[in-house]
């Protein structure tokens, strides 16, 4: 059976029970605890947690997740993908353990030709948790599995909470026996590879009062609702009814792992039984390709890019170790640009909007594969140096800061490291490696502190949230009374606030925007009787929840004071410009550019944007005026801005441009401005029409990363001042060559030439003034001990070059009658340089113009060398070149004399 039929059965078999089908989650949601989506409840945590009133009392779901921990163990089990797909039948104080547990079996063991997944019942092992004699005697009972086939578990298995103190309860989890080929025999406590799960049930029974650890909580009692969560691994049942050994080969996976076998001309499974636990680390490494290909078109799909950090990290790791993984099965071609398009082939069934996307999906991807080609090459050289210098020097162990340079300067992944220099026999300093990244990770985190304010007590916020969320009044109000609700001092609560303190104060109503979006927090006052505040940040750090950070000027303020809270409306305006704006500019970019220019990223805040978007080269100066003429077009044509409200898959059909992380169950914001031109979900504030919006003026373009470039621009008043700037500067340049303006390119570009051409004349004039000189030289030869020596400063000016001309001119001059030896020092950009040259009696005689250059250049405090019979140097020190002459003419009388 397909994965996509699974899934369809699963739909329609919770759908006809009385479950809403509710879509997947972006992977990336707004959740600061999770990097990705991690399990089908993630989306239902509001609910559970009782923040929010769920609009029905049973849901079900099919769940895009990526779980990060699991990457190690991918390809080395069966059962583990990085990305993977939980479906999902939830409920909320509806049915409970009895309810879930016949959902769930009704649905494994209907036949096939009726609608379900017709597994057999004989093999089906459940645990339950140890305590839960409920939930064991249902599956006796009612369901009728033997004892034996149902095993007790402790906590550390079959027991679920969030980590923090509210829901939790037991869980059962669903067994397939695989049969003895797959492993050993006596339940899932025994072998977790040949019994596989695939279902897990969670009773949310109680509330927890404490949580110290997975197994070490305290129970508060019941919860006054109880709830079900579940989740059924989608691959893993795939796997099962696939009669496939492991995730690794089912229908939405093994086209690539195929592909990537015959590419590298391995034969898949040559070596290996069933069981994932003794393959060959070539199958390992195919099913990590295979793995890792699928996760990162998904996360990319979901607007992840590559980067150093958090999610970004994830995905570069994911694309890295599959191109790597692609190197050492023996393929050094370029792979993701023939393995993604057939990953693509087979996830667009269920996610037909990676179709759509892939244009920009896979640019990111094939840029992030040659990124890191460039790496490989230039960190594998000087990885090789390292391994191959401590090799010589007897050492086993790479040093700390060997790997930490390389990660640091060169981006090269510290398993990478760890992985190639094993192959060449050493170990890494992990210790030390650790510890440098931990002290680069502390300087960093101290310095975004003393940026931000602490918003680590997380505990304050929340209490502060269930008294009630912010009535956020910014999209219609700029000033308004309200009430402080809470104050809070270095992330404690208190009464009241002082002057000179700098603080957080939360208000029942607001009409201050939060940073969001890209878009920076408002500035303003709050006043009330005998206070007065300045805002200088505000955000939301819990949802629902604005805090002021504000700065006591006069005081104290406490709680429960009523207040006037007022925005600066001139910042507000300026906001408004900078971020319709940002659309405007974003709109002219994809008309420019196409489509598959979007937006990864931006930043607002009065008089500037900034912009990131996909795209793989710079932008000439034309495509760059090109966009600036399109959005300027648009401001003068003063387009109606408007927001509206609407579901995300209303959004979607509407055509507005989803940036990411948005919830399904809240309406979503879509800004227009002139009608279709410009769409996108957006929570930030705007012009009512896009003439208010005044001037755009693009000022640069940079690269920023790999595939992602940065476009920014002035905006309204700053604009104007760029662009009264630039002009000023011209008109200072005009009366500094003292033209009219049309005509300052012309005559810079002629200065520019006849500088270049005076430049030449100068060196040429040098040169003859030098031959001239040489000339005069020949009469300073002087006589020492039978060898004829001339020595001579040239001064500042003689460069290298000059010498070396002027030494070999004079030997020729001089001949070979008898010896002789030319020394000549000069000093060119501020660098004493010196030359030597000997002609052959003097050789004879012993005197060698290496040794003699040697000596004078020890003297400028550098060094040099060259032949017996011409040799040059240089140093630091210009002001010695008479004593390097000096000391030249010692040596060549010790020489003589001997
Ligand atoms: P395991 O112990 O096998 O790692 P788990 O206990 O972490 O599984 P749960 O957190 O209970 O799994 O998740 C619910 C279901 O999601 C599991 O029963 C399984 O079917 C599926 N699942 C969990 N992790 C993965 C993964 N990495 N790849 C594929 N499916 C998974
Ligand atoms: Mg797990």
């Amino acid at each position: 059976m397909e994965t996509a039929e699974i899934r369809r059965r699963w739909l329609t078999f919770f759908e006809a029970r009385g479950h809403t089908v509710v879509p997947s989650a972006p992977l990336i949601y707004d959740d600061p605890n999770l990097l990705f989506v991690n399990a089908g409840m993630v989306p239902f945590k509001p609910y559970f947690l009782g923040q929010q009133a769920p609009q029905w009392d049973r849901a079900t779901s099919v769940q895009k997740c990526v779980r990060t921990g699991d990457i190690e163990e991918v390809g080395k089990t069966s059962r583990h993908g990085t990305f993977f797909q939980m479906n999902g039948n939830f409920s909320f104080g509806d049915y409970f353990k009895e309810g879930a547990i016949t959902l769930a079996w009704e649905l494994v063991t209907t036949p096939q030709d009726q609608g379900g997944y017709g597994l057999d019942p004989e093999k089906i092992w459940p645990t339950v948790y140890e305590g839960d004699d409920e939930a064991h005697d249902i599956w006796k009972r009612v369901i009728g599995i033997p004892d034996q086939r149902i095993t007790r578990r402790g906590k550390l298995d079959n027991y679920w909470h969030m980590g923090v103190p509210g829901p939790g309860g037991p869980c059962s989890e669903i067994y397939l026996d695989r049969g003895p080929e797959y492993g050993r025999e006596g339940g899932p406590a025994v072998d977790e590879d040949r019994y596989l799960e695939f279902w897990n049930l969670v009773f949310m029974q109680y509330e927890l009062s404490a949580v110290r650890a997975k197994d070490d909580f305290d129970i508060a009692g019941d919860l006054p609702k109880k709830n079900i969560d579940t989740g059924m691994g989608l691959e893993r049942m795939a796997t099962l009814l696939q009669g496939v050994d492991n995730l690794y080969e089912i229908d939405e996976v093994y086209p690539v792992l195929d592909l990537a076998a015959e590419l590298t001309g391995k034969k898949y499974g040559a070596h290996s039984g069933h069981e994932a636990a003794h393959s060959h680390p070539d199958d390992v490494r195919l099913r990590v390709v295979a793995d890792h290909v699928r996760s990162s078109l998904m996360l990319i799909g979901d607007g992840v890019t590559p980067g150093n950090e958090g999610r970004g990290y994830v995905l570069r790791r994911m694309l890295r170790r599959a191109v790597r993984s692609m190197r050492l099965l023996g393929f050094d071609e370029p792979s993701l640009p023939l393995l993604l398009p057939v990953s693509l082939e087979r996830m667009k069934q269920s996610y037909p909007e990676l179709e759509t996307g892939f244009d920009r999906i896979s640019q990111i991807a094939y840029a992030e594969e040659e990124a890191f080609r460039r790496t490989l090459a230039s960190g594998t050289t000087i990885l090789d140096t390292a391994v191959s210098r401590t090799k010589q020097q007897g050492g086993r162990v790479l040093a700390g800061e060997q790997a930490f340079a390389l990660h640091d300067t060169y981006g090269f992944p510290i398993d990478l490291t760890l992985e190639m220099a094993s192959e060449q026999g050493l170990e890494v300093d992990r210790e030390g490696f650790t510890r440098l990244m931990q002290e680069q990770r502390d300087r960093a985190k101290a310095d975004a502190r003393s940026k931000k304010h602490a918003h680590a007590n997380t505990e304050v916020w929340r209490d502060l949230r269930a008294v009630g969320a912010t009535d956020w009044r910014a999209y219609s109000e700029l000033s308004t009374q309200g009430r402080v609700v809470g104050l809070v001092l270095d992330g404690e609560r208190v009464e009241e606030l002082e002057p000179g303190q700098r603080g957080q104060v939360v208000l029942d109503r607001t009409p201050f925007y939060a940073e969001s979006g890209g878009q920076v927090a408002d500035e303003g006052v709050i006043t009330a009787d005998g206070a007065h505040l300045k805002v200088v940040d505000v955000q939301r750090p819990v949802k629902g929840l604005v805090a002021h950070t504000v700065e006591v000027l006069t005081g104290p303020v406490r709680t429960g004071q009523e207040i006037l809270a007022e925005v600066d409306p001139q910042w507000r305006v300026s906001a408004c410009q900078a971020h319709s704006g940002t659309h405007v500019v974003h709109a002219a970019l994809r008309q420019v550019l196409g489509p598959s220019a979007l937006q990864s990223g931006s930043y607002n805040k009065p008089g500037y944007l900034r912009l990131d978007f996909a795209w793989n080269q710079a932008l000439s100066r034309e495509t760059r005026s090109e966009i600036e003429e399109v959005a300027n077009l648009a401001v003068r044509q003063d387009l109606t801005v408007s927001a509206q409200f609407m579901t995300l898959p209303e959004a979607r059909d509407f055509g507005a441009l989803a940036l990411f992380g948005e919830t399904y169950d809240e309406q979503v914001r879509v800004i227009e401005i002139g009608g279709p031109w410009s769409r996108e979900l957006c929570g930030g504030t705007h012009v009512q029409h896009s003439s208010q919006i005044g001037a755009l003026s693009v000022t640069g373009e940079s690269s920023v990363g790999s595939g992602v470039r940065r476009l920014e621009a002035f905006v309204g008043m700053e604009a104007l001042r760029f662009l009264a700037k630039e002009r000023a500067l011209v008109a200072e340049l005009t009366e500094i060559v003292n033209v009219q303006p049309g005509e300052l390119k012309e005559r810079v570009a002629a200065l520019v030439t006849r500088v270049r051409d005076a430049e030449r004349e100068i060196s040429t004039m040098r040169r003859e003034q030098v031959q001239a000189q040489t000339g005069q030289l020949v009469e300073y030869v002087r006589d020492v001990n039978g060898v004829r020596v001339l020595t001579h400063d040239a001064g500042e000016g003689a460069s290298p070059d000059d010498l070396r001309t002027m030494a070999l001119d004079l030997r020729g001059r001089l001949g070979d009658g008898s010896p002789a030896v030319i020394a000549l020092a000069g000093v060119a950009k501020g660098r004493p340089g010196v030359v030597v040259a000997t002609n052959a009696p003097a050789r004879e005689r012993g005197i060698k113009a290496g040794a003699l250059v040697r000596t004078a250049a020890q003297v400028l405090g550098g060094g040099g060398g060259g032949k017996d019979d011409l040799a040059q140097g240089g140093g630091t020190d210009a002001a010695r070149t008479g004593d390097a002459l000096g000391q030249v003419d010692v040596a060549i009388r010790e020489a003589a004399a001997g």
